[in-house]
């Protein structure tokens, strides 16, 4: 808190909750305050710095508002993969070039609207013919310069483009309707941006509606730490209709301004690198792929390897559909003459000859094959690990819980966890079941899922377990957090996995002085060793589980006892054997170690 005499700093929204701690008095008195000033609050429920302002103002406090730090995109030290491409080049070749935008959005707030409008008002521009063709991209003049825009509207490809690794936008817009206002997957998107570090602007669109509630849905965007930059924030908020074309010069004007101050750079002279949009099979034209050139010129005739597919360019064509021989940085292109179909988000590169295009395909191949076979898990296990090794520096969480109010405390607990030496980064916070988008939230960020009090869908349990991602799920708030306490602290015990070791069959029962009665068991698979832990089973009913503390062949006590051989096996305090159970002997062991 920084409060100097009687004057106080307010954020451009406070939560009433947070608001009553700050000046150390009671929330109820608060919102009794606030009642009387005719806001009605809830304690959950944020307000305006000018709302908070009067109320504090009661209690003889000054409000002055607090000043925003500006958006860092490299604030926990990932850099944006456009610069780890560009890492290697000489800094004073570097030149600016177009930003890369990409759309993002609830579905049905206008981000396929928008996109149209945008490409409309390029055709206004005069534009012979406009642009008939969609390879998954295009670009549009302001003011003599240009931007790229990603014309596959959703995240579904944003994500799927990070989950390989790539990340062909350099800036997101996020459209949100001026007249239904933040929605789930608008939330969706802002994780995404802001895993990726990629920096944010909004399109308020449908400003043309008569029900429009343009600052509803700022003070919503405030509450998700995306504060318009006319409340004093550092979000850039641009009101449209992509419907009566409104606002798209100013958009346009916004993306330059963002632009300009990320410094979007890349040397036009360097190595040839750039990702693939989309890729698909022209029946008479073979392999037909659009790609995005991040560095270095692409020229007609140039050896590619994307992905696994390779070849040498027969033809370039811009957007528009026109051949052309080199293509720049930020510069969308359609090319033919590769081998096989890219997938989109696969990184490409030009490289000297055929043979060398051949040996990286060739290792691509390779690799994959092993990372298949020993994909690993992005789990807690992991983490300690690395902890202890002292590679890790964060953990990315995702969480979802049943209702809100459980989501609330959960954060503020976790929160607190994240202060220490490792930072606990939560992307996306929701209510609601573990679905599909949270697993490939979670695959393109490395996170972790958290659940609590809710279950994974089928889908999305089965796509985690390709991705190799840990879905963990509470029922107690406290073991939860006293999990991702434990990991942060790199103290967490690996989890224990049991191993069987080997099963018999009881063909005969004794009675035994020492046990009361003794099983006459034959081994059937692997072995029975002493020490280790046994369950009987009667058909399917768990009879009996304990230590096996007692193994005999013909009448000497042994270690162990292999398939094939019969051998007697006594139970502690128990003798309801029957002929024909079914014995099961396994071990203990800790987590990723058991191999
Ligand atoms: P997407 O799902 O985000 O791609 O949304 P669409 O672009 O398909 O738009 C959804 C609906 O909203 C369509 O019926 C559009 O005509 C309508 N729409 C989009 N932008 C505007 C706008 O600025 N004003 C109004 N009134 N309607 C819009």
């Amino acid at each position: 808190m920084s409060n100097n005499g009687n004057r106080i700093e307010l954020p451009a929204s406070i939560v009433i909750r947070d608001l009553a701690q700050k000046i150390e008095k009671s929330p109820i008195d608060l919102i009794k305050k606030l009642m009387t000033n005719g806001v009605m609050a809830t304690i959950n429920q944020a307000v305006d710095f000018d709302t908070a302002a009067i109320v504090v103002a009661e209690y003889g406090l000054e409000a002055v508002l607090e000043v925003v730090e500006a958006q860092k995109p490299e604030e926990s030290g990932e850099v944006p993969l456009w610069r780890q491409m560009i890492a290697g080049e000489d800094g004073a070749r570097l030149k600016s070039r177009p930003p890369v935008v990409t759309i993002l959005g609830h579905v049905d707030h206008g981000k396929t609207s928008l996109l149209d409008a945008i490409r409309q008002t390029e055709v206004a521009a005069g534009e012979a013919g406009g642009i008939t063709q969609h390879i998954g991209a295009y670009q549009v003049e302001r003011k003599g310069r240009l931007i790229t825009f990603l014309d596959t509207p959703g995240h579904a490809a944003f994500t799927q483009m990070r989950a390989r690794g790539a990340q062909g936008a350099d800036i997101v817009v996020l459209v949100v309707a001026a007249d239904d206002g933040v929605m789930p997957q608008t939330r969706e998107a802002i994780a995404h941006a802001k895993a990726a570090r990629v920096p944010i602007m909004v399109a308020l669109n449908k400003i043309d509606k008569p029900n429009a509630n343009q600052d509803r849905v700022k003070q919503q965007l405030a509450e998700l730490e995306l504060v318009p930059d006319d409340w004093g924030g550092s979000t850039m908020v641009v009101p449209v209709s992509a419907k009566q074309l409104q606002g798209i010069d100013d958009l346009l004007e916004g993306i330059l301004l963002v632009a300009d101050s990320n410094e979007i750079k890349a040397n036009p002279e360097g190595k040839v690198i750039g990702t693939v949009i989309e890729a698909e099979v022209d029946k008479s034209k073979g392999v037909l792929a659009t790609l995005l050139v991040q560095n270095g010129t692409l020229q007609a005739g140039d050896i590619v390897v994307a992905g696994i597919a390779h070849g040498k360019l027969r033809a370039i064509t811009d957007f528009k559909g026109k051949p052309i021989k080199k293509a720049g940085p930020s510069t969308p292109v359609s090319v033919l003459g590769l081998s096989d179909v890219p997938s989109a988000g696969d990184l490409f590169q030009v490289v000297e000859s055929d043979r060398e295009a051949r040996a990286i395909v060739g290792e691509r191949v390779e690799a994959a094959r092993t990372q298949a076979q020993s994909k690993k898990k992005v789990s807690l296990e992991d983490l300690f690990a690395n902890v202890q090794a002292g590679d890790a520096r964060e953990l990315n969480l995702i969480l979802k819980a049943d209702v809100q109010g459980s989501l609330d405390p959960i954060i503020s607990e976790l929160n607190k966890l994240g202060e220490g030496e490792i930072g606990l980064h939560i992307l996306h916070a929701e209510t609601g079941n573990i679905g599909n988008n949270d697993v490939m939230l979670a695959s393109a960020s490395r996170a972790i899922i958290v659940g609590f009090n809710v279950q994974a869908d089928v889908d999305a349990r089965r796509m985690a377990e390709k991705e190799g991602v840990d879905i963990r799920l509470y029922e107690i708030i406290y073991r939860l957090t006293e999990d991702i306490e434990k990991a942060l602290k790199g103290m967490l015990e690996p989890e224990i996995v049991e191993k069987v070791i080997g099963r018999a069959t009881v063909l005969q029962v004794f009675s035994a002085s020492k046990f009361g009665k003794v099983a006459g068991c034959k081994v059937t698979d692997g072995e029975l060793r002493r020490g280790a832990r046994v369950r009987l089973y009667h058909a399917t009913d768990l009879v009996y589980e304990g230590d096996l503390s007692s193994l005999r062949h013909e009448k000497e006590d042994v270690k162990e006892m292999r398939q094939g051989f019969e051998c007697g096996v006594g139970f502690k305090n128990f003798s309801n054997i029957q002929v024909g159970d079914q014995l099961i002997c396994y071990v203990v062991e800790k987590g990723e170690q058991a191999g």
